[in-house]
């Protein structure tokens, strides 16, 4: 295949793309390229998150994408390293009214969910002794964790087998629109790989003065997927269109735990908002995460450390365990990714703007990695036929905000 005119071209190989891309080759969809500046996904979302898979969401459309796909992955799991140790998730009063109002669905969808008492809690996590502010829990133990970057190689290593090809420092800058259509997609090429400093930069002002020599490429598919995950608000200028999409970063520290051993649990979520679930088992490290409620919208990948670690991980931890069992763990080291945040905190599939021939994948926020089969599935589905097979996703296309419809997921973390 000539690979500046691939009959699809995937803006973006994140693990949205990356699924997208084989699943669109498997229905014989045509010649497929993905493009990225930087294939390894150094600041993609895909290789910046916590691996957690749960298909306990509150709006349906979230709970039943989450669920299909770990149907898929429970036959994958050893590929995936998926490990089915539930998600323990601890609720306020308010909320867990709601919780509990959710059990409906989640029969209705044969999702196994678990409802807990606080004493039932105690008996479960006895590393939290103190519940204040806890009304109950929900434990899932289909729920889990796997390793997002197998996931993501995966696809990709079937969509290879297939023939897709992956683009490495391609960098996307512009599109011509002619009518109704996406004419040519315009990106340079970057001719030497650039250093971690370099990617940083342009992830995060959008600007290629640096990282060349770049040399320009025109591509011209008949169809566009736009998958560049938190920066469509950027990619989405580029091709027309308008999105209301928000990157926010969302931080995650590694700590060591050599007396309270979390191994045996899946991921537990406190009523707090502070979600942890060991690091490897018997390791003595502990993944632990917190989304800043106040945080603004950024191209920010600056992790705050120390202070980050105190104020939001050890603090709430300390709260629940006490000093005795959580005075002497030790902070290691951090990182911050993005999320892609919609205004309702759903996902975004379908066509993109008044145009025929792009669609966009993404906005994913905190589920990305656990939906991306669901999500892939169906955008190959709506590209290769017209339709969708599996189920209706009509109502996750972008132009929902524009006619007012929300899909309001309210158990964001
Ligand atoms: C801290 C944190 C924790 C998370 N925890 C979980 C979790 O437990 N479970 C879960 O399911 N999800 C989680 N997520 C969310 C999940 O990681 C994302 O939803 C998912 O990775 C999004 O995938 P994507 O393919 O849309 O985007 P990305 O993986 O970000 O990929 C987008 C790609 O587009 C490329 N790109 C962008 N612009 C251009 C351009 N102009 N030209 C070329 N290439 C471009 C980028 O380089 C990037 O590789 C978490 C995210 C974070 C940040």
């Amino acid at each position: 295949m000539d690979v500046t005119r691939p009959d699809i071209l995937i803006l973006g190989a994140g693990i949205l793309g990356s699924s997208a891309a084989w699943q669109l080759a498997e229905r014989g969809a045509g010649s497929i390229g993905v493009l990225d500046l930087d294939l390894a996904g150094t600041f993609s979302s895909s290789e910046r998150n916590a691996g957690g898979c749960r298909a306990t969401w509150w709006h349906p459309i979230n709970a039943e994408l989450s669920w299909r796909s770990l149907q898929f992955y429970e036959e994958i799991a050893a590929e995936i390293q998926f490990f089915q140790r539930g998600y323990l998730f601890l609720y306020s009063p308010r909320r867990w009214a709601v919780a509990r109002e959710k059990k409906a669905q989640y029969d209705r969808l044969g999702i196994p969910v678990e409802y807990l008492a606080p004493d039932e809690i105690r008996a479960r996590l006895p590393e939290f002794e103190n519940l204040k502010g806890v009304a109950g829990a929900t434990f899932s133990p289909k729920d889990g964790l796997l390793d997002p970057h197998l996931l993501k190689e995966y696809y990709r290593a079937r969509a290879k087998a297939l023939e897709v090809k992956f683009l490495d420092g391609f960098y996307f800058t512009g599109a011509e629109l002619r009518g109704r259509r996406v004419e040519a997609v315009h990106a340079l090429r970057r001719t030497s790989p650039p250093s971690e400093e370099v990617l940083e930069e342009i992830h995060t002002r959008h600007e290629v003065d640096r990282g060349g020599p770049w040399e320009r490429e025109v591509f011209r598919p008949k169809a566009v997927i736009n998958c560049t995950g938190a920066w469509f608000p950027v990619s989405s200028r580029h091709l027309g269109y308008a999105s209301p999409v928000q990157p926010v970063r969302r931080q995650i520290s590694l700590f060591e735990s050599h007396a309270e051993d979390f191994s045996d649990r899946g991921m537990i979520v406190d009523s707090s908002g502070l979600y942890l679930h060991a690091e490897g088992a018997h390791s003595g490290r502990v993944l632990a995460g917190y989304s800043n409620r106040d945080e603004r919208p950024s191209y920010s990948f600056r992790y705050d450390g120390e202070p980050f670690f105190d104020k939001k991980i050890w603090l709430r931890l300390y709260r629940r365990g006490g000093r005795r069992r959580f005075e002497a763990i030790r902070h290691l080291r951090g990182w911050a990714g993005l999320y892609a945040v919609s205004p309702d905190k759903s996902g975004i599939l379908g066509r993109a703007g008044e145009l025929e021939n792009l669609y966009e994948l993404g906005a994913a926020t905190g589920r990305g990695v656990m939906q991306s089969y669901m999500l892939g599935k169906l955008t190959a589905e709506l590209i290769a036929t017209g339709r969708f097979q599996t189920f209706d996703a009509a109502p996750l296309s972008g132009g929902r905000f524009a006619r007012g419809e929300f899909l309001l997921e309210a158990l964001d973390i």
